[in-house]
């Protein structure tokens, strides 16, 4: 099976009658990069760089956190790579810096909101990444973001980032710029968020919980925690049609992708950028070489009229034949 699973690392991700699909990897660590090539990935779509700073005893300054970004982004050779911006808090903190306790970590001082109050930190990373950009084709993406307000201040901090680098003569490239939805505030607005960046990724860890009211890493509460939720599929459609209305990019990495029957879905829902663990990669492509478009896409339109997650589970899997 293994040998098997092999001849997918160099083979394209596409279905059985020929449409393309990216898949990329979630990567945290400068480790993961040979996992992830090796496992058949065609770049990054989400670089969580939190799990760089939370390896580390303090903060690491510009040059430290630029020489980890450029080995990652030289480790692509050329493929997409998207740098996320520190996304700290929730149920992710730093031993050397203090947060206050809170009630409900997971609706408080988080993310992107930490950053925007920690503007020089927040400014200095954005001038790391852009240094490191020039090796290769990166990209840069804003968790978390909730109000349009936000995602203006983001771009604030990005272009002084800009005029510091030219002002120490760096030559400054372009980069596109993103965002991740993942509130029910962002999805809402995401027609006019769309006019802010190039490309929105999904991050549906977080997008489930907030839809459902229900903690992501509660197991007492885990079998309400549900990705197939019609709740969840709607959004997804509603972002699907937003993005291509706007011609914006739209990728999804939440770890739900890593289910074949739910990745098929998906599929046929539209989206064709994917990002999932590196272990997920190859087995997703064997299931996708097997699939007509035109059945995913009878799928997904089926899905969209269901009741309950298990329904939409059961659907899936039987389309991929998993189930009979
Ligand atoms: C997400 O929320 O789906 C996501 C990819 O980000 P993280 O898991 O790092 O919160
Ligand atoms: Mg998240």
């Amino acid at each position: 099976k293994t040998f098997e699973l092999q001849k997918f690392v160099t083979a394209p991700t596409v279905t059985k009658d020929g449409t393309k699909v990216t898949l990329r990897s979630n990567i945290g660590l400068r480790s993961d990069v040979d996992v992830a090539i090796r496992s058949g990935a065609t770049g990054v779509g989400l670089y969580r760089t939190e799990l760089p700073y939370m390896a580390r005893s303090s903060f690491p300054d510009r040059q430290t956190q630029y020489e980890i970004y450029r080995h990652v982004v030289e480790g692509f050779a050329g493929e997409s790579v998207t740098i996320r911006t520190l996304d700290i808090g929730g149920d992710k903190s730093l031993s050397y810096f203090k947060t206050p306790a809170e009630e409900n970590p997971f609706l408080g001082w988080r993310s992107v909101r930490v950053s925007l109050e920690h503007r020089d930190m927040f400014r200095t990373q954005i001038e790391a990444i852009l240094m490191a950009a020039v090796h290769g084709n990166a990209r840069i993406m804003f968790p978390m973001i909730t109000n349009l307000d936000e995602i203006v201040a983001c771009k604030e901090v990005l272009a002084e980032a800009k005029a510091n680098l030219a002002a120490e003569g760096f030559k400054v490239p372009e980069i596109p710029v993103g965002m991740m939805i993942e509130t029910p505030a962002s999805a809402t607005m995401a027609d006019r968020l769309a006019k802010e960046v190039d490309f929105f990724s999904l991050g549906t860890n977080d997008l489930v919980q907030y839809i459902l009211a229900t903690d992501r890493g509660n197991p007492r509460v885990g079998h309400y925690y549900q990705s197939l939720h019609p709740a969840v599929l709607h959004a997804i459609a509603s972002l699907v049609d937003v993005t291509q209305r706007h011609d914006i990019g739209l990728s999804i990495c939440g770890e739900m992708v890593s289910d074949p029957a739910t990745f098929a879905l998906l599929v046929g829902m539209g989206l064709r950028e994917f990002s999932a663990s590196s272990p997920a990669i190859l087995p997703l492509k064997a299931m996708l070489a097997q699939q007509d478009i035109s059945q995913l896409k009878r799928l997904a339109s089926n899905a969209l009229n269901c009741d309950s997650a298990a329904e939409v589970l059961a659907i899936a899997e039987e389309a991929i034949g998993l189930q009979v």
